[in-house]
C-alpha cells in the first residue's frame, strides 16, 4: 500500500505502533544518511530499538558484496522473523534492502521510504528487488512486497536537479503508456524543481501500482513500463562501457524519442504526435551524442534484451499519446531509422 506521508509522519508511527517489531534496521546510503536520515528520525516516535545500516551511494554498490555485508550484519545483531527493514533511499537502497530483507531467514518484512522522484514513482513500486551482477543489470532478485511505501515528497527538497530530472522521465513515460492528461499536465511545467513535479507525483504512483496491480508477473499489460526502456537500455549499457556515465532517466528520455518514432514508423501513431512527443521530450532533456556508437553493437544489445522471445526483439510502443502495445515486432530498416532519428535531432 501506498501511502502520501503527512508533515509529522503520522501514518508511519501509527504503523509503528500497531505492529510489534523486535528490532528495526534503517538502510541509508551516505547521502540519504546525511539529507534524509534526520528529517525521518526527527518525526519517529518509537520505543523500539533501531539500528542504522550505511552503504555507499552509487549503483555500483548495488551488488552481492554489499547484500552480503548486510546479510552478516543483520546475523550479527540477531536480527529476528520479527525484525523490519526500514530502506531510505533511492532505487538503489529500495532495491538492495528489499532483497536483503526478502531472502534473509526466508524473508522479513521491509517498507520503502522513497527518497528521490525517480523511487517515488517507479522503483519502491511494484514488488522488485534485485542486484547487479558483473554488467548486467538486476540479474538476480526477487519479487517480493514491501509491508508499505511512504512516500514524503519534502525529501525532493535536496535532490541533485539532474537525479530529479531523471525521475521526471519516468513520469512522462507514465503519461505516454497509460493516460493523456497526465502527459499534458506534466509538459506545461516550464522548470523542472520539486515544487512543479510534487502535485503529479501520485498520478504517476497510481499508473504504476495499476499496471502492476493488473499484471504482476509481466505477462501482458506490465510490458507496457518498457516503452523507451528497449533502446534506451542498449544505450545506458554503451555509455557505461565507454565510461561516459548517463542516468536512466535520461537513457530512456532517448529511448522514448526513438520509440515513439519507431511507433511512427511502424504506422501506430500519426506523424503529429511523434512531433509532439519529440519536441518536448527534448525540451527537457539534452542531447546524448551516441554517433560514436556503432550500429551493429546496438542491435547486439537489442538482441539481448531480457523481454525478448524467439530470438525477436520485443518493443512496447505507443498506439497514441496515452495507450501502448506490447510485444511488437519491427523490421530492421525501421529500428535503424529510429536510431538514425535521434543521431540527428541535435
Ligand atoms: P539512487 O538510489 O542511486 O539515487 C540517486 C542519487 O541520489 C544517489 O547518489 C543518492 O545517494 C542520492 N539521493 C537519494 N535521495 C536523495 C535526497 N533526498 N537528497 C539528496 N540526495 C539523494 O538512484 P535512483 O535513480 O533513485 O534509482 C536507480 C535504481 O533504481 C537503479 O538501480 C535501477 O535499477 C532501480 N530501479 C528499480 C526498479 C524496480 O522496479 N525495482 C524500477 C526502476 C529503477
Ligand atoms: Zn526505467
Amino acid at each position: 500500500m501506498i501511502t502520501l506521508l503527512d508533515e509529522n509522519f503520522s501514518q508511519l508511527n501509527q504503523f509503528m505502533t500497531e505492529k510489534s517489531f523486535s528490532k528495526v534496521f534503517i538502510l541509508v546510503d551516505e547521502n540519504t544518511h546525511e539529507y534524509c536520515l534526520p528529517v525521518l528520525l526527527g518525526n519517529l516516535e518509537t520505543d523500539i530499538a533501531f539500528e542504522i545500516l550505511e552503504i555507499e551511494a552509487g549503483e555500483e554498490m548495488k551488488n552481492i558484496q554489499t547484500a552480503n555485508q548486510l546479510w552478516e550484519i543483520l546475523t550479527e545483531m540477531r536480527a529476528d522473523r520479527k525484525a523490519l527493514v526500514i530502506n531510505l533511499g533511492g532505487g538503489v537502497i529500495t532495491d538492495m534492502g528489499g532483497f536483503v530483507a526478502s531472502t534473509y531467514k526466508r524473508g522479513i518484512q521491509f517498507i520503502n521510504i522513497p527518497t528521490t522522484l525517480l523511487s517515488m514513482c517507479d522503483a519502491s513500486i511494484g514488488g522488485k528487488t534485485g542486484i547487479d551482477l558483473m554488467h548486467y543489470k538486476n540479474m538476480v532478485g526477487t519479487f517480493s512486497f514491501p509491508e508499505q511505501i511512504y512516500v514524503y515528497p519534502g525529501f525532493l527538497n535536496t535532490l541533485p536537479a539532474k537525479e530529479l530530472k531523471s525521475g521526471f522521465a519516468e513520469m512522462l513515460k507514465h503519461g505516454l503508456i497509460a493516460d493523456k492528461k497526465h502527459w499534458e499536465d506534466l509538459i506545461q511545467l516550464q522548470h523542472l524543481d520539486p515544487v512543479g513535479v510534487e502535485p503529479f507525483i501520485r498520478k504517476s504512483m497510481e499508473i504504476k501500482q495499476e499496471v502492476v496491480n493488473a499484471d504482476f508477473h509481466e505477462k501482458n499489460v506490465r510490458k507496457t513500463l518498457n516503452f523507451g526502456h528497449t533502446i534506451g537500455h542498449a544505450i545506458e549499457s554503451l555509455c557505461l562501457e565507454s565510461e561516459n556515465l548517463i542516468l536512466h532517466g535520461e537513457a530512456v528520455a532517448l529511448g522514448m524519442i526513438c520509440e515513439a518514432h519507431l511507433s511512427y514508423l511502424e504506422g501506430l501513431i500519426n506523424k503529429e504526435d511523434c512531433e509532439i512527443i519529440t519536441e518536448n521530450i527534448a525540451r527537457y532533456f539534452s542531447y546524448i551524442d551516441i554517433t560514436g556508437f556503432k550500429e551493429d553493437k546496438i542491435f547486439d544489445l537489442l538482441l539481448n534484451d531480457k523481454k525478448n522471445t524467439d530470438a525477436k526483439i520485443n518493443f512496447s510502443l505507443l498506439s497514441g499519446i496515452g495507450s501502448c502495445v506490447f510485444d511488437h515486432q519491427c523490421s530492421t530498416e525501421n529500428i535503424q531509422k529510429s536510431i538514425n532519428f535521434y543521431k540527428n535531432i541535435s
